[in-house]
């Protein structure tokens, strides 16, 4: 079977030491499962990954699989070739001689690293050798060691590997080496984000939305579920739980006053979240909030809704602007759905005037009254699960 090889660099995760076989193995299973039905096989060699996949196997599939994984911090299609300088150069012209290395360049250099010292030729040496032989069959390229429109990139290892151009991956972490968290995933901008940033440091994630039919419309839902979509492959997957949280609303609405019901009912999400996340087995909690963004999102809200927490609750865009938040959302492509005008629950049971700095043991007091709970084991109890 004909294979295409992919060279993929990776980060952080060549400075763990003795568990970096764990995170190694973890995105070799990230980028394996996206990479099914077809064939791949994994080497690992220092800082590097090298995967050779069925060269049936779309171009944009592989791309999007690598591209997506956390741990990758750049790749690239490579030519793998004996080593010695004869096969090495055979190999410099076929890969230069192609479109994708020559389409709109001017100028050129080439970058050797010599991993295996006991090749007889030094780094310096080879580049230059190959320089001269591609100026020679493309005498319309010019060198330029500074800022070349292309670099074609030597690694003399176990073998000689050639590429060129790589594309920058995600970094971070694999998804799955930090444990897992539950994320409270709304259809606005910004939980998204916050999913995309946890993931980036190797949390997996479950994800819960809370939805209050028929004031939240199925459209709303639609878009949550599409959301979740996009997500996944970042997030290696992710189960999503749709929690009926109309009866939660209802009830806040009859046993508190109007300025209180946007805090209660970020309190009851949360219980109802921290139940949820240790039946799956999960350590945190994961939200999108952002320090004074709306009045549930003081300091003194924030610290409220924590107190209905006994997991950490992590924050990743606590110390974020809605600008640097929005750009993230295109990047990863979320935001032209987090736009779609369909109103979540929190928008239509939203008061006038809400509090801004909640007394934390009054408004307890208040939750406390409720008698909430048993609505909330029945919300939860009635969830519908979609696996992304
Ligand atoms: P987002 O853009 O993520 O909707 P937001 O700016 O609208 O956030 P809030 O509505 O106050 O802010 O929500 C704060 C956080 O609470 C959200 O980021 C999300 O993590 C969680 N959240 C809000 N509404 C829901 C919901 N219906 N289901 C699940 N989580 C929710
Ligand atoms: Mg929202």
């Amino acid at each position: 079977m004909e294979m295409t090889l992919y060279l993929v660099r990776l980060g952080e995760i060549s400075l763990k030491g003795q568990n970096r076989d764990f995170f190694e193995r973890k995105l070799k299973d990230n980028i394996k499962y996206k990479l099914r039905p077809y064939r791949s096989r994994f080497t690992k060699q220092k800082g590097r990954l090298f995967i050779e996949v069925d060269a049936e196997a779309p171009e944009e599939l592989v791309r999007q699989a690598i591209s997506t994984s956390f741990g990758v911090v750049g790749f690239s299609k490579a030519l793998k070739c004996a080593k010695n300088m004869e096969a090495v150069s055979e190999a410099a012209a076929t890969l230069t001689s192609r479109p994708s290395f020559l389409d709109g360049v001017q100028t050129f250099k080439v970058e050797t690293v010599r991993a295996d010292k006991k090749f007889p030729m030094q780094s310096y040496d080879i580049s230059g050798q190959l320089g001269y032989e591609i100026l020679t069959a493309n005498p319309q390229l010019k060198v330029n060691v500074r800022q070349p429109d292309r670099i074609l990139h030597v690694e003399i290892r176990d073998h000689a590997y050639l590429y060129a151009s790589p594309e920058p991956g995600p970094g971070g972490l694999p998804v799955g080496t930090a444990g897992r968290g539950m994320l409270m995933l709304s259809g606005g901008i910004d939980s998204p984000v916050a999913a995309y940033r946890m993931a980036k440091r190797g949390l997996r994630q479950e994800a819960v939305y809370f939805h209050a039919y028929p004031y939240t419309s199925d459209e709303a839902k639609e878009k949550v579920i599409s959301l979740a979509k996009i997500l996944s492959p970042y997030c290696s997957g992710i189960t999503l739980h749709v929690v009926p949280f109309t009866d939660v609303q209802l009830h806040i609405k009859t046993h508190s006053h109007e300025e209180e019901n946007t805090l209660l009912m970020r309190a009851c999400m949360m219980r109802i979240a921290n139940v949820l996340a240790k039946k799956r087995n999960c350590l945190a909690i994961v939200t999108g909030e952002s320090l004074s963004q709306v009045a549930s999102q003081t300091l003194e809200s924030l610290a409220f809704t924590n107190s209905m927490s006994d997991l950490p609750v992590f924050r990743p865009l606590v110390g974020m602007d809605k600008g640097e938040i929005v750009v993230t959302s295109r990047m990863i492509g979320t935001y032209e759905t987090s736009i779609l005008p369909y109103e979540d629950c929190c928008t239509i049971f939203s008061p006038k005037h809400p509090l801004v700095r909640p007394e934390k043991e009054k408004l307890t007091e208040v939750y406390d009254s409720m008698g909430i709970e048993a609505l909330l084991d029945q919300a939860l109890e009635d969830a519908e699960i979609f696996a992304l």
